[in-house]
C-alpha cells in the first residue's frame, strides 16, 4: 500500500543530526505500508494507492504520552469536589475515596467492562493527537487483578488504532489487607514479576518511590527482580518529598524517572550521567491546585533529556491534551516551546524505548502524522485545546478527521 501526502505547507520535526527542531517545505511524503518511505521524493513513475491532500497545512509527528494510568474503572469526581471544598487527601481516604476506591472498583470490574471503558477513553487521546500511549497497571494490587489490568492493555492494543505500551505497576501502593510491607515486596518480586514476564504482558516495571509508599531499599529490590525478568525500570520519583528517588533512578539504570518536583541536584546529575529520561508531569500539579512545578530548566541545564506526559489517572490528572501539557511545561517548568515539542515527541519515544521507530518525521519511521491548521510551532501550545488538529494518521492510516475544518 502506497500513500502520498501532498500540498504540504511545512513539516515540523526534531532532527537528530542537527539536534534541533527543523521546519521544512517538502512537496510530498510517500508512505509505504506503515512507514515513511521518503520525504520530498522525485520519482514520477510511482502510482499511489491513496492520495491525501494536506490542504496547505503543517505536519508534525504524532504525540507520545509516555506516562498514563489509563486502566481504571470509575472516575473520582466526588473526591475532586471534596478537595475543592477543603477536605484533605487523608479525609477523603478515610471516607472511602482516594486510590483505595479505585482499587475496589477495578477489582469489581470484569475485563470486558474495562476494555469497553478504556477503548472509549483512547478515542479522546486520538482526537488530541496522541498516537502512542504508555499505560500502567496498578489499581489491582493482587496477582489476579494486576494480570487482568495488563491483559486489558493487550486487548486494547489489538482493538485500538494506536499503540498502547504496557507497564506493570504493582508497586503503586500497598494493599490494605497484607500482613506487612515486606510480604507485599516478596509477592511483587517472587510471584507477580516472574508471572507477568512469563506471560509477556509488560515491557516496563514502575514503582511509586516516595516517603510513605515504597522506600529506596524496597524499590532497589523490585528493580533487581524486574531487571532479571527483562523488564526495564521506571520510577515515580520525588513527587511530594525528596526521597532520593532521582539518584536511585540513575543507580538502577531506569529508563525514566517521572514527576521530580522535589528532587535534589545530585539526584538529577546522577540521572543525567546514566541517561535517565526526566519526565515532567505538569498536568498533575495543575489538577491538584498546587504550584510545585518541576524545574525542567535546571534539569536540561544539568544535561538531562526531558520528556513530558499527561499522567492521566482518576485522582490527579484527567488531561488528554498533549498541547495543554506542552503549554504547562513551557509556562511553569521553564522549558522553551521547542523543548516541550521535543519532550512530547522524540524524547517521549526514548522514555518508552521506541526512539528508533516513532517520535520523528523521518524516512524509515512509522507514519504517525498530525495535520495542523496552524502557521508555526508556537501555535501548538497556544491553542492548547488541541482543536487545531485537522487529522491524525497512525501507521499511515487516517484514523481521525476533525469535522469542524
Ligand atoms: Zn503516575
Amino acid at each position: 500500500m502506497i500513500t502520498k501526502i501532498y500540498n504540504i505547507k511545512q513539516i515540523i520535526t526534531y532532527d537528530k543530526v542537527k539536534n534541533d527542531v527543523i521546519c521544512e517545505e517538502p512537496h510530498n511524503i510517500l508512505i509505504k505500508d506503515d512507514l515513511i518511505h521518503s520525504i520530498n521524493y522525485s520519482e514520477t513513475d510511482i502510482i499511489a494507492d491513496i492520495e491525501i491532500d494536506a490542504e496547505d497545512n503543517i505536519l508534525t509527528p504524532g504525540f507520545i504520552d509516555s506516562h498514563t494510568h489509563l486502566i481504571f474503572s470509575s472516575n473520582r469526581s466526588n473526591d475532586f469536589s471534596k478537595r475543592i471544598s477543603g477536605q484533605t487527601y487523608l479525609d477523603i481516604a478515610k471516607s472511602g475515596g482516594g486510590i483505595k476506591s479505585s482499587i475496589k472498583n477495578l477489582r469489581e470490574s470484569t475485563k470486558e467492562e474495562l476494555v469497553n471503558k478504556c477503548d472509549k477513553e483512547i478515542k479522546h487521546f486520538i482526537k488530541n493527537g496522541t498516537t502512542t500511549i504508555e499505560a500502567k497497571s496498578g489499581y489491582g494490587l493482587t496477582i489476579k487483578d494486576e494480570i487482568k489490568s495488563l491483559e486489558v492493555i493487550k486487548e486494547l492494543n489489538l482493538l485500538s488504532d494506536i499503540d498502547i505500551v504496557p507497564t506493570f505497576m504493582g508497586a503503586h501502593d500497598f494493599p490494605s489487607n497484607i500482613k506487612n510491607k515486606e510480604s507485599y515486596i516478596d509477592l511483587i518480586c517472587n510471584e507477580m514479576i516472574p508471572e507477568i514476564s512469563n506471560l509477556n504482558l509488560a515491557e516496563f516495571c514502575d514503582v511509586f518511590c516516595e516517603k510513605g509508599y515504597f522506600n529506596c531499599d524496597q524499590t532497589r529490590e523490585i528493580a533487581l527482580a524486574a531487571n532479571s525478568s527483562g523488564l526495564l525500570m521506571k520510577l515515580h520519583a520525588d513527587e511530594f518529598e525528596d526521597s532520593g528517588a532521582a539518584y536511585l533512578a540513575g543507580e538502577i539504570n531506569a529508563i525514566s524517572a517521572d514527576h521530580l518536583m522535589k528532587s535534589n541536584k545530585v539526584g538529577i546529575e546522577n540521572m543525567a550521567k546514566n541517561n535517565v529520561i526526566a519526565t515532567l508531569l505538569p498536568g498533575t500539579t495543575l489538577f491538584l491546585g498546587m504550584n510545585t512545578y518541576a524545574n525542567g530548566r535546571s534539569m536540561i541545564d544539568i544535561g538531562c533529556n526531558i520528556a513530558i506526559a499527561s499522567d492521566y489517572n482518576p485522582g490527579s490528572s484527567t488531561i488528554y491534551s498533549m498541547p495543554l501539557i506542552m503549554a504547562l511545561a513551557s509556562l511553569y517548568c521553564g522549558i522553551t516551546i521547542k523543548e516541550s515539542f521535543i519532550a512530547a515527541t522524540f524524547n517521549a519515544a526514548k522514555a518508552i524505548n521506541r526512539s528508533n521507530s516513532i517520535g520523528l518525521l523521518n524516512e524509515g519511521y512509522k507514519a504517525d502524522i498530525l495535520v495542523w491548521d496552524i502557521n508555526n510551532l508556537n501555535e501548538i501550545p497556544y491553542w492548547f485545546n488541541s482543536d487545531r488538529i485537522k487529522s491524525v494518521l497512525k501507521n499511515g492510516k487516517l484514523i481521525f478527521k476533525n469535522n469542524i475544518h
